[in-house]
């Protein structure tokens, strides 16, 4: 595989984001796994009329003004496939005023086409959303994207994240995750990542949050990880104060380093009817971290640094970490 730099110099701290490089100095306070918007692949190419695109533009500024007028400055858009549309995700951005940062990689529903084909010709694949741009765009990916879900270790999840390990070492671009954490699928990936070579300080083992497993969480952080406690809203997984306590306990343990958090939340997702998703999960958006969960870790004991630590320096941590080796 052809090594290439990320197309910076040493110690110049800086993250491509979807409307161009920005300082890490200046992510701010960063929600570090969510969506804008999240698509069956096919359906709206096949099916033009399910949905309409111009007014889900519209809804995802609004959205996204509005969390950032509660101090949000950046987002992660965990998106890779999925039915990325990465001309919506940047007019949203423009028009928003949010630096968004977006995803290469691939999610657990690995496509066909890479059933017959290597790790390596998927890290091209990646390493050019890297070094050249998303989709013919010039808009570079910021951050690569796996997944292992449920179903564990397939071979297809296995060779996504031995591309997206080799992707990491040559460009020097941090790695975030999606887990089964019921079935503590963070270990798998470290295990393969390790195997790999790569610094498991570099990589965000994602959903953790999922998890009150407090053996669990510190065996991730223990080997280097960050951990995303990051689906707030999602109850269904693991309801709020959960969340909080084991965020709260984490802290009292010393690991307010080693966290960040979000929701995994999204403008447009067509996988269930919108007012479904209002019904069973009203909490699930992108406000609910700023408006219920920091005040309901500063109750529980995590004091304003701790909360500071994980929204602003962790990911601005994360970033800055950027050589390839
Ligand atoms: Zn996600």
């Amino acid at each position: 595989m052809r090594l290439a730099k990320f197309g910076k110099d040493a110690g110049m701290a800086t993250v491509n984001a979807v409307t161009g490089p920005v300082e890490t100095s200046d992510l701010g306070f960063t929600l570090m796994h969510e969506h804008v918007i999240v698509k069956s692949p096919g359906v709206v190419e096949n099916f033009p009329s399910v949905w309409n695109r111009a007014e889900e533009i519209e809804r995802a500024v609004t959205l996204l003004r509005d969390v950032a007028a509660r101090g949000v400055k950046t987002i992660v858009d965990a998106t890779a496939d999925m039915g990325r549309d990465i001309d919506f995700v940047a007019e949203v951005a423009r028009r928003s005023g949010m630096q968004i940062i977006a995803a290469t990689g691939l999610y657990f529903e690995v496509p066909r086409y890479f059933r017959s084909r290597s790790a390596d010709v998927m890290a091209e694949l990646f390493l050019k959303e890297i070094n050249e741009g998303i989709a013919g765009t010039p808009i570079k990916a910021g951050i690569i994207k796996c997944a292992i879900d449920e179903a564990g270790t397939t071979e297809d999840v296995k060779k996504v994240l031995r591309a997206c390990a080799r992707v990491h070492r040559a460009t020097g671009v941090p790695i975030t995750t999606h887990t089964f954490a019921a079935g503590q699928t963070g270990t798998a990936q470290q295990d393969i990542f390790e195997s790999e070579g790569v610094d498991l300080s570099r990589v965000i083992i994602g959903h953790s949050g999922d998890s009150k497993d407090i053996d669990y969480l510190s065996r991730l952080i223990g080997r280097g990880s960050y951990i995303g406690m990051d689906r707030f809203g999602l109850d269904m997984f693991l309801p709020t104060a959960d969340r909080v306590a084991t965020i709260a306990q984490l802290c009292k343990m010393g690991h307010a380093d080693k966290m960040v958090l979000s929701h995994d939340a999204n403008s447009y997702m067509d996988w269930f009817e919108r007012p479904l998703i209002e019904a069973t999960a009203p909490d699930w958006h992108y406000n609910f971290i700023p408006d219920t969960v920091i005040p309901a870790l500063l109750a529980s004991g995590v004091s304003e640094d701790e909360i500071r630590q994980m929204t602003v320096e962790n990911p601005r941590r994360i970033f800055e970490c950027c050589q390839p080796y």
